[in-house]
């Protein structure tokens, strides 16, 4: 996802592996000025360029009525079997492939804010019903969506509005002459005055205003030299672990470090996006993240505001298209199929060049060309400890702090992250700069080359000129440009950060929340990168929209240095994995969790868990490629392959029993399941994560069946596991008891409620604050626990 398609890696492979060693030779040694100059020529029109455009055609960004037409009929299909949510989706991507200001598009709001109508959400009903109007909904239908909108209107208590758009209605049928089609809204209209007279003659009594309830601000200083950071922290420099953040004072665990909103981020299309082959009639009807996030601030959507011009890029409000095209969408807008093709990483390096405009990209391009002769960069200076920058002086000399020592979320700052341009292999440099060029060359082809260089005003954009340099050439400073590209997309391999949400998972319609982490966009926080990487870290990573929050998740001692985890954590991988993977950041990670376990016995988390047991006497089984029974009476033996086989059928059973779960089948899911815990229990450890997985799909099932005691004793015993994996204080483990405490709410178990409140409330306060949903939510689980009449409370 974050790097090309396959089809067009290989081709560059194709491509690299055919250049003349002389060539290759020179690339491989060529600074990112010279590897770009040398780009420009290799990406060949009647080939590369051509195979690439070949491969953008599957990406569909574009509008196709033919495509609408499709996603109206079966969001009509599917409000008729009133599933309603469902529907939304499918008129989003019926009004994201209608041209703007069509008679069509206003269909597909007038029948999005019907369906939204049912699922309660009136506020947002209103505002497709105004998008409906603006876009010129067809007058003989109006009378129907206008009584829509009055019925919206009582509902949400404003009862003069609801009467007014009442009058419009009868005088919009009054001008229209009664029609017989009219009879059934002149019912209905009769009905809503009833409704009317009724509220008018009862007032409800006010209700309690919850927003006014101010919730403390978290304590929090400001550090001075770095931007977002709190005063806790200082900014330090040595050769060994180059920039890094360090504890200046004792730091408790919950403790607020850094907020940090992206430079840049570039939402994740999502699995299923380039999936699909690229049949003529059939469109996915399944649901990615571009569908269900703002292509700029990352909010969930509802009802989407689709892009006037491509059909990819939606989002939460008119505003949020507005600003993206203002700010970067007006130059992607037509690129969208390339864009998909080349994968993330190249979006977020054009993204970037274009949030910081031409003026700063050139100032810092040339500054670079300056800094390469005086070995004046960082790596250079890492060779050369003895120009190391003087510590004595502060943070001045500490690479992208402006001259006043400061360290700020800037432009200067992405551009001052490291992109190990010398220990990429040459080939993937080499694929970077044509996929870079790639792009520079179809931006001057669609004459978007002044909207780049911020040399015209968006009132112009309707029309691009057409391409005014016919040799292909690229233009001096689209060049700066593309260097400037290439240098972040080699820095996304060390310093993307991947910006994940909790995700819903499952049917949805249960009382209990599954959620799993989903990776949602990637992104560069020039802060946040100072951080370095353990296995192990000391905090905890959340995010809300486009900005990140790090706080403390242990206490921190004064001088200790911050580590954040890239990814691979103890808790989830073996240290020889791990390093593994993060061979890709270039470094080797000697945190303490790696010592721990490469120097001396200690065994890892992992493996320790995740381990079989004897199948005869149930004694642990130990080995590598053919484990023997540890019991020495006992002398079964068993090869690793053959064990790891019966996983793999074991995990299939169980998403057997899951599917049987979705099809609303809950009485044979359990026997299924319960049947995958006997197999189980005869060769996995019973600390083994897969019986945890299975207590917890038990749990769920139970739970939609309402049977909340055995729900809650299913998520007790996956609890234990998840405690013993990924240890009491971790977010895992608020999850866990986020869910258990939901459970126990449902089935009025209020004494073990409230305590796993509490417990999931100081576990999830560490890593979240206490200001965030997930601590509201339980919070108001306790408030209405506690209102609860005494005869129920007596019962339990
Ligand atoms: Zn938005
Ligand atoms: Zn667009
Ligand atoms: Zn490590
Ligand atoms: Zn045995």
């Amino acid at each position: 996802m974050a790097l090309p398609v396959e089809e067009w890696r290989l081709c560059a492979a194709r491509r690299w592996a055919a250049l003349e060693p002389a060539v290759r030779e020179r690339l491989a040694a060529a600074s990112l000025h010279d590897t770009l100059r040398l780009g420009c020529g290799l990406l060949r029109p009647e080939a590369e360029a051509a195979a690439l455009s070949r491969l953008c055609r599957r990406a569909r960004a574009g509008k196709e009525p033919a495509a609408a037409r499709f996603y109206r009929e079966e969001g009509n299909r599917l409000f008729g079997r009133r599933r309603y949510g469902a529907a939304v989706r499918l008129y989003s991507q019926a009004a994201s492939h209608e041209l703007p200001g069509c008679p069509e598009v206003s269909v597909c709001f007038a029948n999005r804010s019907a369906a939204l109508f049912h699922l309660g959400h009136f506020e947002v009903c209103l505002e497709d019903i105004a998008r409906a109007e603006s876009h010129g909904y067809p007058d003989r239908l109006l009378p129907k969506v206008l009584l829509r909108k009055a019925d919206c209107l009582l509902c949400l208590g404003r009862l003069q509005e609801a009467a007014d758009a009442l009058s419009a209605v009868e005088s919009k049928i009054a001008m229209d002459g009664i029609m017989t089609t009219h009879q059934t809204l002149l019912k209905k209209l009769s009905q809503l005055r009833i409704k009317i007279h009724e509220k008018e003659s009862c007032p409800e009594p006010a209700r309690e205003a919850r927003d006014d309830i101010q919730r403390k601000s978290e304590i929090w200083e400001k550090n001075h030299s770095i931007s977002g950071a709190s005063s806790s922290l200082t900014l330090n420099f040595d050769i060994e672990r180059g920039r890094h953040l360090v504890a200046s004072q004792d730091i408790l665990p919950g403790q607020n470090l850094l907020k940090e909103e992206a430079f840049v981020s570039v939402l994740c299309p999502g699995e299923s996006r380039l999936l699909q082959d690229s049949s003529e009639t059939a469109w996915d009807t399944r649901v990615t993240n571009a569908d269900l996030y703002c292509h700029r601030c990352l909010r969930q959507l509802l009802a989407s505001v689709p892009c006037r011009g491509c059909s990819y890029a939606k989002y939460c409000s008119q505003n949020c298209a507005d600003v993206a095209w203002e700010q970067y969408h007006r130059t992607e807008c037509s690129l969208g199929a390339l864009l998909l093709t080349l994968g993330v990483f190249c979006h977020v390096a054009l993204r970037t060049v274009l949030l910081a405009g031409f003026a700063e990209v050139s100032r810092l391009v040339e500054w670079s060309h300056d800094d390469d002769k005086n070995l004046h960069n960082l790596e250079a200076r890492c060779k050369h400890p003895s120009e190391a920058p003087d510590t004595r002086t502060g943070t001045r000399g500490i690479p992208g702090c402006n001259d006043d020592g400061q360290y700020q979320s800037s432009y200067q700052a992405v551009f001052n992250l490291l992109p190990h341009a010398e220990k990429h292999s040459p080939e993937h440099k080499f694929l970077c700069v044509l996929s870079v060029v790639a792009i520079c060359k179809q931006l001057q082809e669609a004459g978007l080359e002044a909207a780049v260089l911020n040399q015209e005003s968006s009132e112009k954009w309707s029309k691009p000129k057409t391409c005014e340099n016919p040799s292909g050439e690229l233009s001096p400073e689209l060049k700066i440009m593309a260097e400037a590209m290439l240098r972040h997309v080699l820095q996304l391999q060390c310093n993307a950060q991947a910006i994940t949400v909790m995700q819903e998972s499952g049917s949805g319609d249960g009382a209990v929340v599954n959620k799993k982490p989903v990776r949602l966009a990637t992104a560069f926080f020039p802060v946040l990168s100072l951080l370095n990487h353990s296995c192990c870290p000391n905090t905890s990573v959340s995010f809300t929209g486009t900005a990140a929050t790090v706080r403390a998740s242990q206490p921190i001692p004064s001088g200790q240095e911050i580590f954040h985890c890239y990814g691979p954590h103890r808790c989830r991988m073996r240290v020889a994995e791990r390093q593994q993977l993060l061979s890709q950041y270039f470094f080797e990670c000697h945190c303490q969790a790696c010592l721990d376990e490469l120097e001396s016995d200690v065994k890892s988390v992992v493996s320790m868990r995740n381990s079989f047991c004897c199948p005869s006497c149930w004694a642990s089984m130990q080995g590598e490629d053919m484990l023997r029974c540890s019991n020495e009476a006992c002398a079964i033996s068993v090869s690793r392959e053959s064990l790891s086989c019966r996983v793999r059928d074991l995990q299939q059973q169980i998403k057997k029993a899951l599917e049987l779960l979705r099809d609303r089948k809950a009485d044979q899911a359990i026997k299924m399941l319960l049947k995958c815990q006997m197999d189980a229990r005869n060769f996995l450890s019973p600390e083994h994560l897969l019986m945890g997985e299975m207590e917890d799909h038990l749990a769920q099932v139970y739970a939609t069946l309402g049977k909340w005691q055995d729900a809650a004793r299913h998520l007790e015993r996956s609890i234990e596991i998840v405690e013993m994996h990924h240890g009491p204080s971790s977010v895992e483990m608020g999850h866990e008891l986020f869910k258990l405490a939901q459970i126990l709410f449902n089935g009025f178990a209020v004494s073990e409620a409230l305590s796993t409140i509490q417990r999931a409330e100081e576990i999830l306060s560490v890593h979240y604050g206490p200001q965030s949903t997930q601590i509201q939510e339980l919070q108001e689980m306790k408030t209405c626990l506690l209102e609860l009449p005494r005869s129920i409370l007596q019962r339990t």
